[in-house]
Parts: C-alpha cells; sequence; structure tokens
C-alpha cells in the first residue's frame, strides 16, 4: 500500500476545524457506488497522479481477490460500479472483473488514461466493454499538445487522439448510441480548474475541428495534494500557496454531495477505503481496517469519515464529486 503522505498542514487551518466551523460533520450516508481501484501499474507516470501510479508499480488486484469484489457486488447491490487504477486495462484477468459486475450493476464505469487502450494485448478491451455496456471515463488534460505532454509525457496526444477516435469508432460519445465517454481534465499546475461548462465548450469545439473527434461530458476537478503532486508542489514551493488557495475556496455546500459519503472504494488488495484520496493516504474506512471478503453488507450510515487537508480539493469552488 502506497504510505501515507498526507499532513495536515500547519499554514491552513484544519479540514476538520473548517466543516465544525460551519455546524457541519463528515459521515456516511446510504452507499450506492463501488469503486474499485486495481491497482498502482500503468503505463505513464503523470505529474498530478495522487496514487503515484507508473509502469515500474507491482501492485495490481489478483483474481481471487477480483472474485471477493464480484461476490461483494453480488451480495449488496450498487446503483453503480467504478472500476479505476493505474490503468485498469494492462491488469491481467481484468475482462473477468468487467463481464463479472456488469450484470450486477445499472452503471458500470471504467476509467481510462486512454493511452492504456494502444498497449499490446488490449486490443479487445474496448468491445468487451461495449458488450457490457459499460461507461468511460477518460482522462484527458488539454486539448493543447504542450500542457498535455508537460502533465502526461511526450507523444500522449497521438495516442490520446488514437484512442479516442477508435472510442468514437464504436459508437462511444456518439449522439443516441447509449455508450457515454466522458472526459476529465484537471490543471496543469497549482491553480484551480476553469468552469466547467465553458471547458466543456471550448473542448467540444477544438477536438471535433482539429481532430472529429466527439464525447459526451467534460469534468473538470481540482488536483490533490497527494502523492507524486503534492511532492511536486513541495519542489516547486507550490505547496503552501496552493493548499491557501484550496482552503480560501472552501465551499461548505459541496459537503452534502461529496462522493465519500455515499462510496465505498476498494484497493488492489481488498482493503477498504472512503475514497480513492483515503485510499492513497493509507486512511482506512470509517478509520479501520475493513477487508472486502468480511463485509457482509454495506457499511453503515452515519459512520464518521477521516479527513485531512487534502479534503480541501473536493470542497473548492463547485467540488469534486
Ligand atoms: S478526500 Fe474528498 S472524498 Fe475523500 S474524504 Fe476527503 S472530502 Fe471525502
Amino acid at each position: 500500500m502506497t504510505e501515507s503522505l498526507a499532513q495536515s498542514s500547519p499554514c491552513i487551518e484544519a479540514f476538520s476545524r473548517a466543516l465544525e466551523r460551519c455546524g457541519l460533520e463528515l459521515r456516511r450516508d446510504r452507499t450506492t457506488t463501488l469503486q474499485v481501484n486495481v491497482g498502482f501499474l500503468c503505463d505513464l507516470a503523470c505529474r498530478h497522479c495522487h496514487l503515484e501510479a507508473g509502469p515500474s508499480r507491482t501492485e495490481i488486484m489478483t483474481p481471487e481477490t477480483m472474485e471477493e469484489v464480484i461476490a461483494y457486488a453480488s451480495r449488496c447491490r450498487f446503483q453503480a460500479i467504478d472500476i479505476t487504477g493505474g490503468a485498469p486495462e494492462l491488469v491481467p484477468g481484468i475482462e473477468r472483473l468487467v463481464t463479472g459486475l456488469a450484470p450486477l450493476t445499472p452503471r458500470l464505469i471504467i476509467r481510462t488514461n486512454l493511452s492504456a487502450f494502444l498497449n499490446p494485448g488490449v486490443a479487445h478491451l474496448p468491445e468487451l466493454l461495449r458488450s457490457a455496456g459499460a461507461a468511460i471515463v477518460a482522462s484527458f488534460p488539454s486539448a493543447n499538445v504542450g500542457q498535455a505532454e508537460a502533465q502526461r509525457g511526450h507523444g500522449i496526444m497521438e495516442r490520446s487522439i488514437t484512442a479516442l477516435k477508435l472510442l468514437n469508432d464504436l459508437g462511444y460519445g456518439r449522439d443516441g448510441s447509449g455508450l457515454e465517454l466522458d472526459l476529465v481534465a484537471n490543471p496543469t499546475g497549482a491553480f484551480l480548474p476553469p468552469s466547467q461548462c465553458e471547458a466543456e465548450q471550448k473542448l467540444r469545439r477544438d477536438l471535433e475541428r482539429k481532430y472529429g473527434v466527439v464525447f459526451s461530458h467534460l469534468y473538470t476537478f481540482a488536483n490533490v495534494p497527494l502523492g507524486r503532486f503534492r511532492r511536486w508542489l513541495e519542489d516547486s514551493g507550490n505547496l503552501e500557496g496552493y493548499l491557501q488557495r484550496l482552503a480560501g475556496n472552501f465551499n461548505p455546500a459541496t459537503v452534502p454531495g461529496l462522493m465519500c459519503r455515499a462510496l465505498v472504494s476498494v484497493a488492489w488488495d481488498g482493503h477498504l477505503y472512503d475514497c480513492d484520496f483515503n485510499l492513497a493516504a493509507g486512511r482506512g474506512l470509517g478509520g479501520e481496517r475493513r477487508h472486502v471478503a468480511d463485509m457482509a453488507c454495506l457499511p453503515p450510515e452515519g459512520t464518521l469519515i477521516p479527513t485531512d487537508d487534502y479534503c480541501y480539493a473536493c470542497t473548492a469552488g463547485s467540488g469534486f464529486t
């Protein structure tokens, strides 16, 4: 498991104190979503990655843990199941996880960095996802080649566009196909994302005009100060300023809709967390160490959710849901 890099910063008010000041607590609501993080192996090593995923990471979900996850989803039905990584495409046996989970939920989502679809041995996956009716959520930081490559590495734009075209050819992102292709963009530096609505209009225009590529929706999120992004903030002298910017934009109205209130996240080794960020920081579900195989039902409503300074990234401005 990734070692915790989170530490409440002395330069800002503790997140728990900010909640208290607004008369709020972060407690679990009814759980509707199962997130499955199949591991930290990835073909990219992006500067903003809170999990520090990359080509040299060996932590991936075993077939046994996949079966335990499928059994849990069968015991406790979820309205949505969200498979993420790393790059899920690169995890051996991912096909079994997709086909095992698809009949158990009305909404199966798989996250991709797009580039991973072009790796040898995974050419069959887009068609498999289409057959399973899975929605695809793809990271796509920018239509600007320089910005995208600064964040994700040389050649990433060409690979991303090739993968988007391939998905469009299968019907993904096309009106009326029922095959959702959403894009996720995050800033390339220590600043907050632009307005989602305007960014979506601009990206839609740019991608269609330059490459003939279409998509369903764009979501813009702030980078979370954990893992590789936190280290970059520290090394570049931006940590304090970034945390202050996030905390200064704290919006209490985002708290009722925070994803940690309705989601349970399973790590590659089967242990459970309230969200992917608490997973990265090693803070277990409700502050406890629990394994998916031992979960008889949904996590109890009302349990307090562990927080830290990175929670400001979810609650700044219009939030991260
Ligand atoms: S990082 Fe975000 S999703 Fe996770 S516990 Fe904090 S507020 Fe909730």
